[in-house]
């Protein structure tokens, strides 16, 4: 049975939370009478007044306000499939005993495998397109979803919005090897439409564990879809925009106490910078923005 994709979110937040108190063991009770228990600890997620969110308060309150109107008898039924799927074991991840990041991505690879965990997998997808780049990279871009060209090849950003994408990272004054470059979903959706959020809830905790065995400096998220999965704000664009973000991935955990989570920046998707050139001024002010976090500088010829 799928799990509810809303209690997903919450659990994994309320993980998050333990995980940043330095809890990491989870164990399931068996047996009848932990039932209550569980029921009770549902309702706990759902009233979670004090469940950090990297998003800030408002985007907290519009994640669990609809949930808050939820009855009793549903959260009851929600807290068993809690306990039949094992939810917690997501805090276990196989390669987390991995010190190795490029070991480690490999290995989620691995369980990734032909994956065929939401529809997209019988949509027309040529391949799966993991991710790529330097898995020590301390600048990570997340796209939206592969396209054709990306189908393709297996690498995303590999078509005209890549060629865009590499000039962008040029002009920070690095190249594309020196970053790793991923998408929240890793199979091109028919006719190149925007992936559904199951799609996205589906696919992201891959993603997840890509950054957390990268463990980058400074994310960019690349358009509103990438922007909005991330945060979990629904905003626009110009609202998005300009600011830090304190990201840490959801549901997983990092062995190495020096990393504390990643900045993170919005920016225009190069796909739209295409279609509005006028916006790529306001894409390099975002890049400038990173580029003094990360205490880069432009090489001295810019490419356009
Ligand atoms: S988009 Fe992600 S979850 Fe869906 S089939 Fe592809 S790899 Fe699996």
């Amino acid at each position: 049975m799928a799990l509810d994709a809303q209690l997903r979110r919450a659990l994994a937040e309320r993980i998050r939370y333990y995980n940043e108190l330095g809890i990491y063991d989870f164990y399931r009770r068996s047996g009848p009478a932990d039932e209550p228990s569980l029921a009770d600890s549902a309702k706990d997620l759902f009233r979670s007044g004090d469940t950090p969110h990297l998003a800030g308060d408002g985007a907290r309150a519009k994640l669990i306000q609809p949930e808050e109107r939820e009855d009793m008898t549903r959260r009851a039924a929600v807290a068993r499939r809690v306990r039949d799927e094992n939810i917690f074991e997501v805090a276990a991840e196989p390669e987390y005993s991995v010190a190795d990041p490029a070991k480690a991505l490999k290995i989620i690879r691995e369980d990734l495998g032909d994956c065929t965990r939401c529809v997209l997998h019988k949509q027309g997808r040529k391949q799966i397109v993991f991710g790529v780049g330097s898995p020590r990279a301390e600048l990570m871009f997340i796209g939206e979803a592969p396209g054709a060209d990306e189908d393709q090849q297996g690498e995303p950003f590999v078509g005209r919005a890549g060629q865009l994408l590499n000039n962008m990272i040029k002009a920070m004054g690095l190249q594309r090897e020196d970053v790793y470059i991923a998408n929240i979903i890793k199979c091109r959706p028919p006719g190149n439409r925007t992936p559904e959020r199951e799609e996205c809830e589906t696919c992201s905790p891959f993603l997840m564990r890509q950054v957390a065995a990268i463990k980058p400096k400074v994310i960019v998220a690349l358009g509103a879809v990438a922007a909005k999965t991330l945060l979990a704000i629904n905003a626009p664009m110009a609202e998005l925009r300009g600011h830090w973000y304190e990201f840490k991935p959801t549901g997983v955990r990092s062995d190495d106490p020096s990393w504390r989570g990643a900045k993170l920046a919005v920016t225009y998707h190069p796909a739209f910078l295409l279609r509005d050139p006028r916006q790529k001024k306001e894409a390099w002010k975002d890049l400038q923005m990173v580029m003094r976090e990360l205490g880069l500088k432009p090489p001295a010829r810019v490419a356009e």
